[in-house]
């Protein structure tokens, strides 16, 4: 299904030009538009789905090793030396265009710190509590 006001379905379905570096039924990847990084890719299922919790796990099921062969492109191709993965769900995550798509940002040693967070405490009990309202969830 598509969603005729999404800039991600007409891009993921070839009617926006993008920089392409793979497609297949399933998947358009492209370069992004405002690169974190020199090879900044989005994999983008041609499918319209609002983020992870809406998407069809057959879909989903592909992303990652998708993910582990452009990373690997990546190092290879233009010496990065790793790579991040990241998938942002909801605004307050950062998400800003509500089509499911995952950043594969190349990383180049001594280059800017990125995809970071400071850690905070976790308490046993505390951790315990929250995996046991987390699991009635699953
Ligand atoms: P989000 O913040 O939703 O996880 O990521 C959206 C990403 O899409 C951003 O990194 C942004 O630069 C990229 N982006 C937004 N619009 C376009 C576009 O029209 N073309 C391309 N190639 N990237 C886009
Ligand atoms: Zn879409």
């Amino acid at each position: 299904m598509r969603d005729e006001n999404c800039i991600f379905c007409k891009i993921a379905n070839g009617e926006i030009p993008s920089a392409t570096i793979y497609e297949d039924e399933t998947f358009r990847v492209i370069l992004d538009l405002g690169p974190a990084s020199k090879g900044h890719a989005l994999i983008l299922p041609k499918e319209h789905f609002k983020d992870l919790c809406e998407a069809d796990p057959a879909v989903t099921a592909k992303i990652l090793p998708l993910a582990g062969r452009i990373g690997r492109a990546m190092k290879e191709q233009l010496g990065a030396d790793g790579f991040n993965v990241v998938q942002n769900n909801g605004g307050c995550a950062g998400q800003t265009v509500f089509h499911l798509h995952v950043h594969v940002i190349p990383r180049y040693e001594g280059g800017p710190s990125m995809v970071s967070w400071t850690p905070g405490k976790g308490t046993s009990e505390e951790l315990a509590e929250i995996a046991e309202v987390i699991k009635q969830g699953l």
